[in-house]
């Protein structure tokens, strides 16, 4: 990609997992990317894929659960890009508990980062699109934004949120070139899900097969665990393909059969 056509793209959570998978993605097809992260090798990690592929990039450790650090995270890149032409927002956490026992702190936590850092994300990137006609945003929600399960009363409602924010942002978007479309993936064997395990054995009542078997995979009509590159070129498809730019405000399902119950 020549310097001219280079675009840039921000994904938040991008130094494990799905964010990892997609960043992963986009430096293979050149483009600058803004990595984001808690893990503690973060810098490696984006240094690493940087490097591979030859691309520009920055990397910020900020708290998607501090306006502040999102703030500042967006000024830096547009300081340095001019523009973010693609934007996903895709850090996310779980807690699985029974409702009565479920942690004030962890509803709170869980609502910043799922649902409020995209809304403070996009409202910082904004302009710089809408003045250039063009933008990309995609929200990685789940299946759990079209269905609930029990235990997980926060990240339901978080996602549930997410998908009505990115409907809102696709109409708000149209007139300037700018779409916002989900991705609802089903059971993406991630840390994310590896680590709600002891919880859901202990919620359940179940061993760790059980909860793989009778939990997560019970789920999925197609039962095996959806890759993260699966998830990756959905991702593709909402932003290069020639669907692109018309498809707005959906919430594509890659559930592996999951939401057709
Ligand atoms: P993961 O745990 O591998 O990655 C999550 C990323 O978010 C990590 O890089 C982590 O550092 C980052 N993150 C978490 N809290 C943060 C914070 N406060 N500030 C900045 N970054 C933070 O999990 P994943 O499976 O790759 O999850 C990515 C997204 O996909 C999440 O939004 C998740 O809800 C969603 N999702 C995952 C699955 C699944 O089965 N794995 C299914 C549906 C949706």
């Amino acid at each position: 990609m020549s310097s001219a056509t280079k675009r840039t793209v921000l994904i938040t959570g991008s130094t494990s997992g799905i964010g990892m998978a997609i960043a992963r993605m986009y430096a293979q097809k050149g483009y600058n990317i803004i990595f984001n992260g808690l893990e503690p090798n973060g810098v490696e990690i984006a240094a690493g894929i940087a490097a591979e592929f030859g691309i520009d990039h920055l990397f910020f450790p900020a708290n998607m659960a501090d306006p502040a650090q999102i703030s500042d995270m967006a000024a830096h890149s547009l300081e340095r890009f001019g523009v973010v032409d693609i934007l996903i927002n895709n850090a996310g956490i779980q807690f699985v508990s029974p409702v009565e026992d479920f942690p004030d702190a962890k509803w709170d936590a869980i609502i910043d980062i799922n649902l409020n850092a995209a809304f403070h994300m996009t409202k910082a990137l904004w302009p710089a699109m809408k003045a250039q006609k063009f933008g990309r945003i995609i929200n990685i929600a789940s299946a759990h934004g079209l269905i609930a399960s029990p235990f997980k009363s926060a990240y339901v409602s978080s996602k549930f949120g997410i998908v009505g924010f990115t409907k809102t942002m696709a109409l708000e978007g149209g007139e300037f070139g700018i779409t916002a479309n989900a991705v609802c993936p089903g059971y993406v064997f991630t840390p994310i899900v590896e680590n709600q395990i002891p919880d859901q054995m202990k919620a359940h009542n179940m061993t760790r097969e059980e909860v793989i078997e009778k939990v997560f995979l019970k789920e999925h009509a197609v039962k095996e665990f959806i890759t993260v590159e699966a998830i990756a070129e959905s991702v593709l498809f909402l932003t290069e393909s020639a669907a692109a730019s018309v498809t707005t405000g959906i919430a594509l399902s890659v559930d592996a059969g999951w939401t057709a119950h």
